[in-house]
């Protein structure tokens, strides 16, 4: 499917800026596509290339071309993101959330593992013993390093840890030295074929992402290819892209944890007046409708950056 070949989409560039540094960017920028079936987002970070970002595209163009499987449920439990603030702060999005699953992020570099436990503890105290606890290290540790400060922030019961290590080597030999489950991000979706690694000892979860997986067919093919739990996760998109984050967890024909898909909340603001934000930690399965996109429209520079990115990566 190639976007010359196939009907005319519009392409309209928006800018938000991040109430916190997230993912070393403060703020964020795409692209949303309108097609005959709707609204899709292409939002590839800078430090991703074309090839790469070609993926990306795929997800948008299937989002506006041809649309989603049809839902197999009608609302997507979700967790409360929680970047590498204060505790005092972590403390605060928590609690403002209504989400009873806190995903943490740790091993943030300028940061200590004091900073991480004072994170997470303070997630702890706002959740109370029934919330469940996720942290994500981004693949910052080496082995022995990762089973000390997992050992150390499970203190505070821990659901999982979602890419403690970098390499599928290196999640073999700390899935034997600790109790705590394992869940691959990275690993998965920045890999050449997300469908061939070979994730056999080296983890409990795996995390999707509609974006960097291609599109939601393609993501149901990676679940179905390793046969493990999975969890939705957003790339930090707008409304009309966590849409499709909601489309593939609604489509799983199994769901058994929160999805990271709460992360309009890291927005000062959303490309739609009705933006996918959770009610009661969970998220409807709707579409959004991007009807801000006049007051989010990026500058000159980053709209041009863009379309000059958009014409590389859907060269035929
Ligand atoms: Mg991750």
């Amino acid at each position: 499917m190639s976007a010359l070949a196939g009907p005319a989409l519009e392409t309209r560039v928006y800018s938000v800026p991040l109430r916190t540094r997230f993912r070393g960017i403060d703020v964020r920028d795409g692209v949303l596509v309108r097609g005959p079936a709707g609204w899709g987002e292409f939002s590839p970070f800078w430090d991703y290339d074309v090839a790469e970002s070609r993926r990306w595209w795929a997800a948008a163009e299937e989002a506006a071309v041809i649309g989603w499987p049809d839902p197999v449920r009608d609302c997507v439990p979700v967790n409360v993101t929680v970047p590498a603030v204060g505790a005092a702060h972590a403390h605060a999005i928590v609690t403002a959330s209504g989400c009873r699953t806190a995903k943490v992020k740790v091993a943030e570099p300028g940061q200590t593992p004091a900073d991480d436990l004072a994170r997470v503890e303070a997630v702890r105290d706002a959740l109370g013993p029934g919330g469940a606890i996720r942290v994500d290290a981004n693949a910052a540790w080496d082995v022995d390093t990762a089973a000390a400060r997992i050992a150390e922030l499970d203190a505070v019961g821990l659901e999982y840890v979602e890419q403690p290590c970098a390499t599928l080597t290196e999640l073999v030999a700390l899935r034997r030295r600790i109790d705590v489950r394992i869940a691959v991000d990275e690993v998965v979706r920045r890999a050449a074929d997300p469908l061939a690694v070979d994730l056999r000892e080296a983890c409990d979860i795996v995390v999707l992402k509609v974006q960097p997986l291609g599109g939601v067919r393609a993501a149901l093919r990676v679940a179905e290819a390793h046969g493990l739990p999975c969890v939705v996760s957003s790339a930090l998109e707008s409304s009309v892209g966590i849409a499709a984050g909601v489309a593939l967890a609604a489509a799983l024909p199994e769901l058994p944890f929160a999805c990271g898909l709460a992360t309009v909340a890291l927005f000062t603001a959303d490309v739609s007046s009705r933006p996918l934000l959770p009610v009661n930690g969970a998220l409807p399965v709707r579409r959004a409708e991007p009807d801000r996109l006049a007051e989010l429209a990026a500058g000159p520079e980053v709209e041009a950056r863009w379309r000059l990115r958009l014409a590389a990566v859907t060269a035929p």
